[in-house]
């Protein structure tokens, strides 16, 4: 192989910070696994002077490679993944389409949207809400929430993320969950960000405490944290406790950004590996509904409520099995029942499977974040 080659390869494969002596120095810097092609559509593997070794070991397929062990920086890496970019900017923009396609119909049943729309698998405005097509809720407005402030402060800090939770709640937001909206007023009363959504929980009874307000604005986090699964399952936590504290939501979120990360690099079975990891840990009826999916089984029935456990198993099925992002959104809103929160969650896992080069433009060009969602999911890859 070329070194023209390995270069190329380089930088498809590096999303770390060029001019980073830190990320380069001492001991083999961390870095992302893969998918990466030479300029002829193979893998490749080599050498390159002032950089280092490249690797074609891979836990997952031939075709992954990891970089490794570039002792001597190399100020001419560009930062750039085309196949990485493609599936993180598919998570984003899944996840906003689903919710901008859901959102019409919220709340009205198979049937009624059947009757009304035939099979929705456009924007359409009005309906729920009454909002013009492709707005976007508080599934998305959330998310942007969490994404802006990775962005901004380089890091997760879940008490950034609350002011920006507040923030938004102050702004008089069209839809928002009852655990939310109790979170948020314990947090304009002083509660800390791991203080209110604990209270809330504790005040509220089985059937009403583990909905899935926390689990559809996750995704973002999946982007700076896939390569490190501790700090994924804990951040996912955290920002789960905000406002929803149940371990039902909390695992939920841990399991599905795991799941993504799987998918950003193109692991075989994203949902098995994501429940051993957090193996006996997590919540005996998320493990129960979930197993089956993992094995590749469809449940004989799938429910469209606001508990996250049946929300995630309905999501997950339809994002996983479907065969098009755009196919996975328009079986999960169609559904009925809490469509948006379910699209959105379908929609950023098969936005991870498929990237976003396969979401339809028509949807894209209807959604007013969508440029900021791109320019979001460049910048995730980068940060930390
Ligand atoms: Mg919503």
């Amino acid at each position: 192989m070329s070194t023209v080659g390995v270069r190329a390869l380089l930088r498809a494969a590096l999303p770390a910070r060029a001019g980073d002596g830190d990320a380069w120095e001492g001991r083999a810097p961390v870095l992302r696994w893969g998918r990466a092609r030479d300029d002829d559509g193979r893998g490749a593997s080599g050498d390159v002077p002032g950089v280092g070794a490249v690797s074609g070991e891979s836990p997952y397929r031939n075709e992954a490679w990891r970089v490794t062990t570039p002792r001597r920086f190399f100020p001419g890496v560009v930062v750039e993944w085309r196949m990485y970019s493609d599936r993180t900017h598919g998570s984003l923009l899944g996840l906003a389409c689903g919710d901008a396609l859901g959102r019409p119909v919220e709340f009205n049943s198979a049937s009624k949207i059947s009757a009304e729309h035939g099979r929705l698998d456009e924007m359409v405005g009005y309906g729920m809400w009454n909002q013009p097509a492709g707005t976007i809720t508080d599934d998305t407005e959330q998310a942007l929430c969490i994404a802006r402030s990775l962005v901004e402060q380089q890091d997760f800090d879940p008490a950034d993320i609350a002011d920006r939770f507040v923030a938004w709640y102050d702004s008089g937001p069209f839809d928002i969950g009852h655990m939310t909206m109790k979170a948020m007023s314990r947090l304009k009363h002083g509660d800390a960000w791991d203080e209110a959504g604990q209270h809330v929980w504790e005040q509220s009874r089985e059937g009403q405490n583990a909905g899935n307000g926390s689990v559809m604005r996750c995704p973002p986090l999946a982007i700076p944290y896939a390569s490190d699964w501790d700090r994924l399952v804990e951040v996912s936590r955290q920002s789960s406790q905000i406002t929803h504290a149940d371990p039902r939501c909390a695992y939920g979120c841990a399991i599905l950004n795991l799941t993504i990360a799987g998918l950003l690099v193109d692991v075989d079975t994203p949902l098995q590996d994501a429940l051993d990891y957090v193996g006996i840990d997590a919540p005996d009826e998320l493990v129960t509904a979930l197993e089956p999916l993992a094995r590749g089984d469809s449940p004989g029935t799938l429910e469209t409520s606001g508990y996250v456990v049946h929300s995630l198993q309905t999501a997950l099925h339809d994002g996983l099995v479907s065969d098009s992002a755009e196919e996975a959104i328009v079986t999960a809103v169609n559904r009925g029942g809490d469509t948006d929160t379910i699209g959105a969650i379908a929609g950023a896992v098969a936005g991870a499977r498929f990237g976003v080069s396969q979401l339809p433009d028509q949807w894209l060009n209807a959604i007013d974040e969508t440029d900021e969602l791109e320019r979001l999911a460049t910048q995730l890859t980068n940060v930390g």
